[in-house]
């Protein structure tokens, strides 16, 4: 793993524009549970029950008290850890330039990101359904479910509910992100789920350097990644960054 560490640590030093992929495992080590997979969020509830945007419509205090209300109180309190941070310190550096992400946690804003697309919104924020009035998630009442614009209609999450379409823009940039990088790097993500599967694939085509970051190999790992570093996304970042650093 060492010598991976290092490659990927000189292979970053002399990249000139390095994009980021990230999932819900980059989030793990905050604290927030991932919704797919073995232990994720959906293996408990239903998402159409749930987290569809119709259920939402039909009924939101259901969906408060079920899904979003544990969102917020685990969200609230989650804080970047050393992943994200590497991330951070790696822009700051002026190696990375986009983030990628698939999460609504803006742990990666937390940490200092500042170019960030958020293929499925954010969950920091409410907006009114009605006048497009935002509020702050953190400062949502739980006792008056659902939240309320002042103008009467319910706030709703900024985040993309199950039945709604990915921004386009959001794509439309992540697939440009994709064919300027250098480097992709991949991290706590198989990226199955499109439309975040076919990015690694694009920056692949156009002669991207892939390396993933996950804590075992992915459906990317045999013909899309050039290698991958298997392990806790904090303690490797940590160490690809010290090593970088001793390179600068
Ligand atoms: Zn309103």
């Amino acid at each position: 793993m060492d010598d991976l560490i290092k490659k990927t640590a000189k292979k970053l030093v002399l990249a000139k524009n390095v994009a980021a992929l990230t999932g819900a495992g980059i989030s793990v080590e905050s604290n927030i549970p991932p919704f797919r997979g073995p232990g994720g969020i959906w293996e408990k509830i239903d998402p159409m029950q749930y987290a569809h945007i119709d259920a939402f419509i039909k009924d939101p205090v259901k969906v408060w008290d079920v899904l979003l209300k544990n969102m917020k109180e685990i969200i609230d309190l989650a804080k970047p850890n050393d992943a994200h941070l590497g991330l951070a310190r790696l822009e700051k550096l002026g190696i990375l330039k986009t983030i990628i992400t698939q999460n609504v946690d803006q742990l990666h804003q937390k940490a200092g990101n500042t170019d960030v697309i958020e293929f499925h919104g954010n969950f920091a924020w409410q907006r009114c359904m009605k006048c497009n009035n935002r509020f702050e998630t953190r400062k949502v009442d739980l006792t008056k479910l659902p939240p309320q614009c002042e103008c009467g209609e319910i706030y709703r999450p900024e985040c993309v509910f199950f039945g709604e379409m990915i921004p386009p823009d959001d794509i439309e940039r992540s697939e440009q992100v994709a064919l300027e990088c250098d480097i992709m790097l991949v991290i706590g993500t198989s990226a199955v789920v499109q439309p975040a599967a076919h990015i690694p694939v694009l920056a692949k085509r156009s002669g991207a350097t892939i390396i993933e970051i996950n804590p075992e190999r992915t459906p990317l790992t045999k013909n899309i990644s050039d290698w991958i570093i298997i392990g806790q996304a904090g303690r490797i970042m940590n160490n690809i960054i010290a090593e970088l650093e001793a390179f600068l």
